[in-house]
């Protein structure tokens, strides 16, 4: 407990005042839901979860913990595969879901307004019968849309538009200190939240901030026209360097909207292969390509298809295994399951149902010899450490950088398990660091130890900013390493 039984007290019976009772609780066994994720973490219990309905609650409740220096963490589903949102330091975790209304639409600029409790899932169905589609990550369909984007997401249209926080038009923001802040074209015009430009763009502000400078309320977020035509091709392949070569060609080649590139291990556990079986057998083959892409007419999805083929042939020609099909046709093989990939969001329970999930997730270059030693180095260290090697990478933003992660599966009912994981990801994180990956969703134990690399002057900008938003370091204490 943070503060003294009296105090306690004292600061529940405020919280209650603000957002109502039944919004309030200090229940041991929901603190104990709201200490830990699905991470290897160490969990830490806050002392009060609290349920605002309205910004106006938000900034009394920030108000309240400025008055008694407590600190603020704020939630949503707690999906971010980072642990961050365990409550380091303890005090409020702020949970956002009651404030899930969509807001707009705006037909004419392309983009909608949403609060922080927005579902993928309450998006798909809004915007099932517009001529708008979304950009979805392979996160459950419960997890935030906003959240993912303020923490930089890769998602199904990453490929054409870049990360998630690339396509956020404005924010309303509640600052630690409990002003109301709008950014974007929407300071000047409620109405119009078309853009960050041309005025400063404060938004960095709190883009990846992961909660410690400012809470924020509302979201413009772009949304794109749905094509008429839209199709998934698969490719099987040995040939790791000519896979990541075409892979970066096509991703170039301004075409599609999305190509992954998996182990066949990845494959296996989306399917539903069981925990520590999702392994590669001889004579199968290693990567596992999907492909993304549409078009306005028959005649453009042909144009797109030939050149699809013409480029999978130079694939052919090094890997002459290597086989493209219909993801309907590797459906066939696999079961209905795999064609799933095409119908975003769904929940990947097969990746949940051990208890313990995990990623070092990171951006990097896309120089294709970088790569290859990435993934050779870090299999080497998953292996080493007796886990499954579910790499799962993407081009962004028509080949500029590229994502490169890995889905690690775990029990969490073994402590040596759990231990064994954190060094699997200290391990992953130091190496793969040295090849310029930098870990997105970034843990706070990686930030630290990327801030004793990184440029000092950077850090001490950081500090300075935090500390200028939030002197008394009450929003999400313990993260980017500020107290
Ligand atoms: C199986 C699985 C697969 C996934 N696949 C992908 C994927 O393919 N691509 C991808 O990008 N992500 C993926 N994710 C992660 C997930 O999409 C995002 O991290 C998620 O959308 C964030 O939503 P959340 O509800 O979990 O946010 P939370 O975990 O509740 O919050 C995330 C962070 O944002 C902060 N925060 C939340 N709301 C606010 C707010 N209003 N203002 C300021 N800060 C706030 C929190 O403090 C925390 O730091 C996956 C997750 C799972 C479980």
């Amino acid at each position: 407990m943070l503060q003294q039984a009296e105090t306690h007290e004292e600061i529940l019976n405020k919280l209650r005042k603000i957002v109502g009772n039944e919004w309030v609780s200090d229940f041991p066994e929901e603190l104990l839901l709201y200490s830990y994720d699905m991470t290897e973490h160490p969990p830490s219990n806050p002392d009060f979860i609290v349920m605002p309905k309205s910004v106006e609650e938000i900034i009394e409740v920030v108000k309240l913990a400025n008055e008694y220096k407590i600190p603020i963490v704020p939630f949503v589903t707690g999906n971010n595969i980072g642990g961050l949102t365990i409550p380091l330091k303890g005090g409020i975790v702020l949970d956002l879901k009651r404030m899930d209304r969509i807001l707009h639409l705006n037909e004419d600029d392309m983009y909608i307004i949403i609060e922080p409790g927005v579902t993928f899932g309450h998006l798909k169905k809004f915007l099932k019968d517009t001529n708008f589609r979304y950009n979805y990550p392979n996160a459950p369909p419960f997890a935030s849309v906003m959240a993912n984007a303020l923490l930089s997401g890769l998602n199904n249209l990453s490929l054409r538009y870049g990360c998630m926080s690339e396509v956020i038009n404005g924010i309303e923001v509640v600052l630690p200190t409990g002003e109301l802040v709008k950014i974007g074209t929407c300071m000047c015009w409620d109405k119009h939240w078309w853009g960050r430009g041309p005025q400063p763009d404060l938004l960095g502000l709190f883009i990846n901030w992961q909660g410690m400078t400012g809470i924020v309320t509302k979201m413009a977020l772009q949304v794109w026209p749905k094509k008429p035509f839209r199709d998934w091709k698969f490719i099987l392949s040995n040939d790791l360097a000519k896979t990541y070569e075409i892979v970066r060609k096509l991703a170039r080649s301004d075409i599609m909207n999305d190509i992954l590139l998996m182990s066949v291990e990845t494959i296996k556990m989306v399917l539903g292969i069981p925990y520590g079986q999702a392994v590669h057998l001889e004579g199968e083959p290693h990567w596992a390509t999907t492909l993304d892409f549409s078009a306005n007419t028959k005649k453009e999805y042909e144009a797109k298809w030939e050149f699809i083929k013409d480029t999978f042939k130079e694939l052919k020609e090094v890997d002459p295994k290597a086989v493209l099909s219909s993801v309907q046709g590797a459906a066939k093989m696999y079961g209905q399951k795999f064609a799933e990939f095409t119908n975003l969001p769904f929940t990947i329970g097969s990746m949940l149902e051990y208890g313990g999930c995990t990623w070092v997730g990171t951006y990097m270059t896309t120089n294709i010899d970088t790569i290859v030693k990435g993934v050779k180095i870090a299999f080497d260290i998953i292996e080493k450490h007796g886990f499954e090697k579910c790499l799962y990478t993407r081009m962004m933003k028509g080949g500029h950088y590229f994502a490169f992660r890995f889905l690690l599966r775990f029990s969490k009912e073994e402590e040596e398990e759990v231990e064994r994981m954190r060094k699997l990801n200290k391990e992953l994180f130091e190496n793969l660091y040295e090849l310029g990956a930098f870990p997105y969703k970034t843990p706070a134990w990686a930030a630290e130890e990327i801030i004793k690399r990184c440029d000092p002057n950077w850090v001490n900008l950081m500090h300075k900013i935090k500390k200028t938003l939030d002197p008394n370091g009450i929003f999400n204490p313990g993260r980017w390493g500020v107290e």
